[in-house]
């Protein structure tokens, strides 16, 4: 049997309330061993230990994702990362994120950048590796990279093979998920397919994100499966390749905590 995790779903929400012991039942049958729940809000963390020690596999990440920041300031510097620390200890958070910046929101550049600097420099602090989302600010992401030493995952990777090799010429990995299926995301099926499967993870961001041909339906972790079955195809190697070498890449980046 082949073994998949979801890096990046957001089970806790409640799109997935009426079904999510048995649809993690489920994943678990067909080989999905485990999966992780990003944070999006310091409100939202405080439920996600509890959902990793109900639910064998699961685990988080403690963030503040750019579209819920306005909803949370303000926020006080100190607390934040004392807060993101405490989650830290926990043996199910592995991860801070997810975090980062967004051009398609209102907040401007300047707050989104100050709450990612934190993140990142609880992150070095911590030796945390770090769940970024990034949409159309690459080029401010990499300049504020430039000044830590972090390790981490883009998240939902879209865009071009050169700037795929901006992101692994600096260690990090970039998160393959729903958008390899789309037959107009030519410029990031073509960064995929060049990029080293050492650097790639597998995610569904579920219930968005969903893939080619699913529109309007809700996107599941079930469906990580077939996110890895278009990646190895579009590497022109085996499902078992691609499975094997995501886990590993995955364990190294998450499941060496100190
Ligand atoms: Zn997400």
């Amino acid at each position: 049997m082949l073994f998949f995790t979801d890096s990046h779903c957001h089970l806790d929400f409640s799109a997935f309330d009426a079904d999510r012991t048995a649809l993690w039942e489920y994943c678990n049958q067909q080989g999905i061993h485990r999966l992780i729940i990003p944070g999006i809000h310091p409100e939202q963390w405080q439920k996600l230990p509890t959902l990793s020690q109900q639910y064998q596999g699961i685990f988080y990440a403690a963030g503040l994702h750019p579209w819920w920041i306005a909803d949370a300031l303000p926020l006080d510097e100190q607390t934040f990362k004392a807060t993101l620390a405490a989650h830290y200890n926990n043996d199910a958070c592995i991860a801070m994120g997810e975090c980062g910046l967004d051009k398609n929101i209102a907040l401007p550049l300047d707050e989104q950048l100050k709450i990612f600097h934190w993140h990142c420099q609880i992150a070095e602090a911590l030796n945390a590796p770090l769940m970024m989302h990034c949409l159309k600010f690459h080029g401010e992401l990499l300049s504020v990279l430039k000044h830590y030493k972090v390790r981490g995952v883009i998240h939902a990777f879209s865009g071009s093979r050169e700037l795929a090799r901006q992101y692994t010429d600096k260690g990090l990995l970039l998160g393959v998920g729903g958008v390899i299926t789309w037959a107009r995301a030519a410029k990031t099926r073509d960064a995929i397919h060049h990029t080293p499967l050492e650097f790639l993870l597998l995610e569904t961001d579920a219930p968005d994100m969903p893939l080619a041909g699913q529109q309007g339906q809700r996107n599941s972790p079930l469906h990580i499966i077939e996110v890895a079955t278009q990646l190895a195809q579009l590497k022109d190697i085996s499902l078992q390749a691609v499975a094997e070498q995501c886990e590993r890449n995955l364990d190294r980046l998450f499941f060496q905590k100190e």
